[in-house]
């Protein structure tokens, strides 16, 4: 199924989205000190652009923070000491589209998807969120001095984790369906057939390739880097200037560590309720214990783990890399550490010492 659509012709396509009942996320350009793209709910009349957003729309499957269990506590009346307690666990989904995200990001929902629905238990909260959405990406003309998504996988025009993928060609955008669920999504539209376009497309998309300069071969990443896990001079070597200040998690579309707290009123009848956040793995007190012994006593230790997560043992579960070549842990680090040149220190290293 394939459509075509006009640049006049987008917000049409965005009613029609959210008339099917959905949430439509859409890259909003917010101008502040440094200039951002964030995704927003769209509504009628609203200016959006198409430019790939700063932050990824990480936030439809799991959101900054989100409500696990809410509980209520109810004392006997015949009996004060003893206390029943009602939860409410279900989980909430809002049917999403998210519009115009990019490739890499796509690939994100994909990665994230394994661990989440792919193991011995499926994440309910997430599952419902992942079959609320609709992916719909804008493929990559180009890339910038910070994208390495050819590098894990991916690719300026890869439909992994898309249900529709859109390219631009001369005069509007060609949307392919990908899913059953794309394809449906289409076929619903009123959108103008677009087959007869489709080897603009194709030259489009080569031309993308054409432009990306050629990858280095990390396929040894996972083992050399757990080689490399014991060379504690290494590591510090590659964190010293990190400050822990956790962005490039925050950025990333495919980290996924969570914390959970607990939120109420002790044992009054109150009630409360269980959050799960996100959490950073790059701060000194995510792996600190209940006792205070911290096993990552240092940011040289977080970060191995950091890195050593994306490209050695994630890989060694799942088969494919945990990074999606997004850039943004780079765009966005203060003091500009970049993951691709501590794979490749990695890969390059002779010798590794033992910790
Ligand atoms: S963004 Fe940079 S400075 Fe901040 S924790 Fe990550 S690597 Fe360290
Ligand atoms: S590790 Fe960096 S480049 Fe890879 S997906 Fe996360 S933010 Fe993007």
């Amino acid at each position: 199924m394939t459509r075509f659509v006009t640049p006049d012709g987008l917000p049409a396509f965005l009613a029609f989205l959210s008339q099917q009942g959905n949430r439509v996320l859409v890259p909003v350009e917010k101008p502040a000190a440094k200039r951002s793209i964030v995704f927003e709910p769209w509504r009628e009349g609203m200016p959006f652009t198409l430019e790939k957003a700063t932050v990824p729309a990480k936030e439809a499957v799991l959101p900054q923070s989100e409500t696990l269990v809410r509980y209520k506590k109810s004392r006997d009346p015949e009996n004060p000491s003893r206390i029943s307690m009602q939860l409410d666990d279900k989980p909430e989904a809002e049917a999403t589209v998210v519009f115009a995200t990019r490739p890499c990001d796509a690939r994100g929902y994909a990665i994230l998807d394994r661990p989440y629905l792919k193991g011995p238990f499926a994440d309910p909260y997430y599952k419902a969120r992942r079959e609320a959405l609709t992916v719909i990406s804008l493929t990559c003309n180009s890339g910038c001095n910070t994208c390495f998504c050819h590098w894990v996988g991916g690719g300026p025009t890869s439909p992994e984790g898309s249900d529709i993928l859109m390219t631009e060609i001369e005069g509007g955008y060609v949307l392919q369906g990908i899913t059953p669920k794309g394809e449906e999504l289409l076929a619903a539209s009123t959108l103008e057939d677009g087959a007869d376009r489709f080897s603009k497309v194709e030259e489009v998309r080569k031309a993308a390739w054409a432009s990306l300069v050629p990858a280095p071969n990390i396929k040894e990443a996972p083992e050399k880097l757990a080689a490399m896990f014991t060379d504690v001079e290494f590591w510090q070597d590659q964190t010293d200037r990190c400050l822990s200040c956790g962005a490039c998690t925050y950025f990333c579309p495919t980290c996924y560590c969570f914390n959970i707290t607990d939120e109420g009123e002790g044992l009054s009848e109150k009630g409360g309720r269980r959050l799960r956040s996100w959490d950073n793995c790059m701060s000194s007190l995510f792996t600190r214990e209940a006792s205070g012994h911290n096993p990552r006593t240092i940011k040289a230790f977080r970060m191995r783990n950091r890195v050593s997560h994306k490209y050695s043992t994630y890989p060694e579960n799942w088969g494919s890399f945990s990074c999606s070549g997004c850039g943004r842990c780079i765009s966005n680090c203060p003091v500009c550490l970049d993951i691709r040149a501590i794979v490749l220190a990695a890969l390059e290293a002779k010798q590794p010492k033992a910790e």
